[in-house]
């Protein structure tokens, strides 16, 4: 039986051109997130997943760590097509380390022998067209850190585009010049998990905060659409202070960014701080809404954070959309993305008309069995 090492090691294709440089001798430059890591031959980058081999870099390529269809207000996306099914595909690895990491299994694979996920062979074409039958709408890279499998996610979002689908990322935003260059043509949506607003946190979590800002300001200038999550860590990440610049660094880039502040309940390794209360999330909210913030959510804890999981007009206060959890119960905003009273637009990407959810929590997709076959292990 083959290990996940050498399985990952066997699905595999060359890096896109664009994210690889040359170095002296074999070693190899990869551009594909933020550590740009320097890779001598043999070795692979701090992900685990992108390696050095006789001076090529290779790549993850051929498989899934795990689909599942998700309302998209999992993701969360909350200004963008509400409602709607995402297919949401995952491979394996990550450039960070979290150690409250809610995707671990797949995010970990290669670093923890706890963390066994057996990858799933699959083919862009087979995947889009399941999206498809499963009635999706958008097709999303989530569940591993998707930046560091940019290659396959594009030879996949071709094809759903070229199908009508609508494509996006749901990722830690540690991105390059280089990589969102080449995302840029293949990407609508695009969720930053910006952790924390002190480098000294990322530091612990094994990244940097300088290009997670970038990526940021990046992907606004772009035009992709962008929301933003932050899981607020009791004793971590919640200071007013640390909030309250976090906040103003968002509402300085546009106001009308969605801010999602979601509640943290012990998982993975990080298992000390008490999970997040309502109050928390209340008291992120109102500091948000000081730093100048149009559009704030409180996640995690359906019915619990009052008006927080709507969308209320920010011109004239009507709720747009109602929801709880995932479930929208009401959807009123024009098929012009406008409020129906002021007729102000509401920032995001709306569809022309709100069709109703297939589903208001997440579910494997039907058939799945037959169509995804465990690679050799
Ligand atoms: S994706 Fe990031 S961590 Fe992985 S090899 Fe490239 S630069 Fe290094």
């Amino acid at each position: 039986m083959a290990s996940l090492r050498q399985i990952v090691e066997e699905n595999v294709r060359e890096a896109a051109p664009e994210l690889c440089e040359k170095l002296d001798g074999h070693r190899l430059r990869c551009h594909a997130c933020g550590h740009h890591c320097p890779i001598p031959e043999g070795q692979p980058g701090v992900c685990k997943v992108r390696f050095n081999k006789g001076g090529t870099l290779y790549v993850p390529w051929g498989y899934v760590g795990g689909v599942q269809c998700d309302p998209i207000e999992k993701k969360p996306f909350f200004h963008a097509y509400p409602g709607t099914l995402a297919y949401s595909f995952g491979m394996l690895g990550c450039d960070l380390h979290c150690s409250y990491c809610q995707n671990w299994v797949t995010s970990q694979a290669l670093r923890d022998p706890n963390a066994v996920s057996p990858p799933l062979e699959a083919a862009p074409e087979a995947l889009v067209r399941d999206a498809v039958s499963q009635g999706a709408k958008v097709l999303v890279s989530t569940y591993n850190e998707p930046l560091i499998t940019s290659e396959w996610a594009v030879e996949i979002f071709k094809r759903a585009k070229a199908a009508g689908l609508v494509t996006g990322f749901v990722s830690n935003g540690n991105g390059t010049s280089q990589v969102l260059q080449y995302l840029r043509p293949w990407i609508d949506l695009y969720k930053v998990d910006l952790k924390s607003f002190d480098d000294r946190h990322y530091h612990e979590l094994g990244g940097r905060i300088g290009p997670i800002l970038e990526t940021i300001r990046a992907l606004y200038e772009m035009g992709v659409w962008l929301e933003i999550v932050t899981l607020l860590i009791p004793g971590f990440n919640d200071s007013n202070d640390e909030l309250r610049r976090l906040a103003e660094f968002i509402a300085g880039i546009s106001p009308d960014i969605p801010w999602h502040v979601t509640a943290f309940h012990k998982d993975y390794k990080m298992t000390d701080p008490s999970d997040t209360k309502p109050a928390d999330l209340l008291r992120a909210a109102e500091i948000a809404k000081r730093a100048g913030l149009h559009y704030i959510y409180a996640g995690n804890l359906p019915g619990r954070v009052g008006d927080l999981e709507n969308t209320r007009c920010h011109n004239c206060e009507r709720v747009v959309i109602e929801r709880s959890g995932y479930l929208v119960s009401d959807y009123t905003i024009t098929p012009e993305g406008k409020c129906p009273d002021c007729g102000i637009t509401v920032p995001g990407r709306w569809a022309p008309a709100f069709d109703g959810q297939i589903a208001n929590h997440p579910f494997l997709p039907r058939n799945s069995s037959r169509m995804f076959t465990i690679l050799n292990r």
